[in-house]
């Protein structure tokens, strides 16, 4: 368990880089400061001692105020430079943090787009974003807790033996029953106890976040707060496990613990009345009620510096957690990027032997595809849903990277080229095209960083925006999202459109949206493909089936075979699956005009 801890840390402080000399100074100052802490009590130690000398004339102990005022600077001394170790410590942490997230970032930059797919964008920012705060207490307090408690623990112990060591035993007795007591609590079988404890509370938070999540759901359908099991089950498993915990572990160490901690002075009064008897016979009876008067009052400090060496245990644990969430972000694939890329020769592109099989599935979503397009072709993926359509076309941007064979890019390997040379080359307009939440000028925009008003203008007016942008209150600078400015499906879909005819790449992947609800939308779509195909080459996947009859080529995936190739002529005059399909959408569309003309 030590060993894993220790590797935890320097995993922390591999994050922290130039910063950890901050921390290492942070952390010798915030020893420094708790020395100086003590030091007030030697004072203390120095008055009793001069008063004693001098009773009742009291007035004869001149330097008592000087000690007093020692004490005084002491104390001051020590909060200041507790002050200047918790900054320097904060800094370190919060720069720590900070590289965590941009590490985090960075990384998540260089993983297959495709990773966002099965991982919520969201979801790993919690869990970057929350782990990197996590660890900022551990850096900026516990440390230098643990730390400044150790350096305590040593000065108290040489101190309790600087004066009277048979008192000065008797005081540490009570440090040493105090952290037996501790320890019970925290290792052994308790220490799964408490583990245990722990999980059934964060799964209580997750439980309780699902519930607020649900509560659309739970008021539409009347509910309560008992239909959902699972958070109710998570309370009760809760309550459970921290009666449990308190009761059967914590109950007896813990009354032990507080008992030693704060009367451990308990323990010197028998010690005292044992060796007062020949202080007295010996003749130094005073500087024996001196020292007691100093080890009663430090006994005290006793239980501060256990107290936070308890929390700052603690602090590691959650600190560990963190950790291990961090690391399965920087855990995720990465895309290897060549360190020789090749300049693709043209715009064609080339399935040759294709396989991909997803992570985790057992059947390949792709299974030895070959075909080409030549440049300025058109050519479309049609099939079944489940097919198989999608994965091929993310496999060109590099979504994720073939299993098997080559996708060719202008005759190189995608994986043989410069990642940005490829998306230079690609616009590619998906299903599930995400908007950002800003104007749609940003929004747009973002496929050419140095596009003017201007160019984003047109290239909005090509995908057929026009009648978007006049409802807007701020026409293009409106941003989306707010104010109660949401777009539906269709337009999202044409300014997702505007983006690609903006970024006028010369290669385009399409991947058409299945259902647009109005008609309207579905005919200013197609004007906006046209604008954005014009002159490219394009693989689109269409699934209303006029959209490809004027393709150049069209390829039927069927559980991810491509089994038949050809224009749509031949296709439907070989009678398989596109002919089958082909009578069916014409069945759909006759259907749907008949029940229009009948309204
Ligand atoms: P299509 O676009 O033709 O409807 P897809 O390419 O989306 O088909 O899916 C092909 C197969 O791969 C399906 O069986 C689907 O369930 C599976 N699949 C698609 N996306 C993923 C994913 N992200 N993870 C795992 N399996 C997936
Ligand atoms: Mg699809």
């Amino acid at each position: 368990m030590k060993e894993k801890k220790k590797s935890d840390l320097s995993v922390l402080l591999g994050y922290a880089g130039s910063y950890k000399k901050l921390t290492f100074l942070g952390l010798t100052l915030s020893a420094i400061a708790m020395i100086l802490g003590m030091l007030p009590y030697i004072c203390i130690w120095l008055v009793a001692r001069d008063l004693i000398a001098v009773a009742p004339d009291w007035t004869r102990a001149a330097d008592i105020g000087k000690y007093g005022w020692l004490a005084f600077a002491f104390s001051l001394a020590g909060i200041v430079v507790y002050f200047a170790a918790l900054m320097c410590t904060h800094l370190a942490a919060f720069r720590t943090a900070s590289n965590i997230r941009k590490q985090g970032v960075e990384h998540l930059m260089k993983t297959p787009l495709g990773f966002f797919d099965s991982n919520a964008s969201g979801l790993l920012r919690n869990r970057l974003d929350g782990a990197a705060s996590e660890t900022e207490t551990l850096l900026a307090h516990n440390l230098a807790d643990i730390v400044g408690s150790a350096a305590m623990f040593i000065g108290m112990v040489v101190l309790m033996f600087v004066f009277d060591w048979r008192m000065g035993a008797a005081c540490l007795f009570a440090a040493v029953i105090s952290v037996a007591a501790m320890f019970t609590m925290m290792g052994g079988k308790n220490a799964k106890l408490m583990q245990e404890y722990q999980v059934a509370q964060d799964y209580m938070s997750k439980a309780g976040t699902e519930y607020v999540r649900g509560i659309p759901v739970v008021k539409v359908f009347q509910q309560t707060v008992y239909s959902f099991k699972a958070f109710k089950e998570a309370i009760e498993d809760y309550s459970k496990k921290a009666e449990l915990y308190a009761a059967d572990v914590c109950q007896l160490p813990q009354a032990v613990n507080l008992t030693a901690t704060e009367g451990a002075f308990i323990f010197m009064v028998p010690v005292a009345l044992f060796i007062a008897p020949s202080a007295l016979a010996s003749g130094s009876f005073a500087t024996f009620v001196t020292n007691f008067a100093f080890y009663a009052v430090f006994s005290a400090i006793v239980s501060t510096a256990l107290a936070r060496i308890m929390f700052a245990a603690s602090g590691m644990m959650l600190a560990s957690t963190a950790l291990g969430r961090i690391a399965q972000v920087m855990d995720a694939p990465t895309l290897e990027i060549t360190d020789d890329p090749k300049e693709p020769k043209d715009n064609s592109i080339e399935f040759k032997n294709v396989s991909f099989t997803y992570d985790g599935a057992d059947v390949p979503a792709i299974d030895h595809v070959s075909f080409r397009v030549e440049p300025g072709q058109t050519v479309a993926l049609v099939g079944p849903s489940g097919g198989g359509k999608t994965t091929a076309a993310s496999l060109i941007p590099r979504f994720w990277d073939a299993t098997d064979g080559s996708v060719l890019v202008g005759g190189v390997d995608v994986r043989d080229m410069d990642p940005h040379v490829l998306m230079d080359r690609i616009a590619f307009v998906f299903q599930n095209n995400r908007l950002f939440k800003a104007s749609i000028f940003e929004n747009v925009r973002a496929a050419r960083p140095g596009a003017t008003r201007e160019e984003v203008k047109k290239a909005l007016s090509a995908a057929q925006c026009d009648d978007i942008l006049a409802k807007l209150p701020n026409g293009m600078d409106t941003i989306i999202g707010s104010e109660g400015t949401y777009l539906s499906g269709g337009e999202q879909q044409r300014v997702a459109l505007a983006r690609a005819i903006l970024k006028d790449a010369p290669i385009v992947v399409l991947d058409e949206a299945t259902a647009f609800a109005d008609p309207e939308n579905e005919v200013l779509i197609q004007k906006a493909f046209g604008a954005l195909t014009k002159g490219k080459t394009v693989i689109m996947i269409a699934h209303r089936l006029s959209t490809v009859v004027g393709a150049d080529k069209i390829i039927v995936l069927d559980n991810g075979h491509a089994i038949e190739e050809g224009t749509h002529k031949a296709l439907k005059a070989q009678n398989g699956l596109y002919s089958r399909m082909w009578t069916d959408y014409n069945k759909a569309v006759k259907w749907r005009i008949s029940t229009g003309e009948a309204m």
